[in-house]
């Protein structure tokens, strides 16, 4: 999405080799007009897929999410972070390690909020070592429901994550492609 790129390029930064800050206009302060196409450009492409929910993990995905949910006229389920385990039984959880943190935390969805029937479209403001992802798939999955479709704000194709995905037969969409990252360097996949 070339408005996408123009706008990391703009206003994003490079902080390493590995992270990008876009506080600006994602992680901190949110541009809704831009969240708006980026839902409406994910809606497009997974339009066909017969979506029944948007799924997102807290906090970053829920703006696009949100917007995609609006155009594909389903709801939006945010899958929690839980410091800790749920032991009461109406919740599923998965224990996922955070690419920015270094911590972990229980990913958590109440079992109320999923049926087996759902058709699910996942998405996430950033794709890194895939631990997010994977953790929201584990969830779906246990449900016995469907990952229909995966959308990803920014990609960072040079870490592992998308190839994870990629191996497991879903269908990634990333707005973004990243290709290095560097002090004060942003690259796209051509
Ligand atoms: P993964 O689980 O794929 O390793 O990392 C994805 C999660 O880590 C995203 O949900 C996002 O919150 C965070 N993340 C990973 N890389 C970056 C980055 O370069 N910048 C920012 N702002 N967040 C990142």
């Amino acid at each position: 999405m070339k408005e996408l790129q123009e706008k990391i390029l703009k206003e994003g930064t490079a902080i390493n080799e590995t992270v990008l800050k876009v506080d600006g206009f994602l992680n901190h302060q949110v541009d809704p007009f831009l969240m708006q196409r980026i839902g409406e450009e994910f809606a497009d492409y997974f339009k066909n897929r017969g979506i029944t929910k948007v799924f997102t993990i807290e906090s970053s995905g829920i703006a696009p999410a949100v917007m995609a949910a609006i155009k594909l006229d389903v709801p939006m389920v945010i899958l929690k972070k839980q410091q800790s385990k749920i032991l009461n039984g109406e919740v599923y959880q998965t224990k996922v390690t955070s690419f920015t943190k270094g911590t972990s935390y229980e990913l958590t969805l109440s079992k109320k909020y999923i049926d087996k029937d759902d058709k699910i479209l996942l998405i996430d403001d950033f794709l890194a070592n895939g631990e997010a992802a994977q953790g929201g798939i584990r969830l779906i999955e246990e449900a016995g429901a469907t990952v229909s479709g995966i959308g990803i704000v920014i990609e960072k194709s040079f870490q592992p994550g998308r190839k994870k995905l990629d191996d497991r037969g879903f269908d990634v969409y990333s707005l973004a492609r990243i290709s290095r990252l560097a002090k004060g360097v942003i690259e796209f996949v051509e």
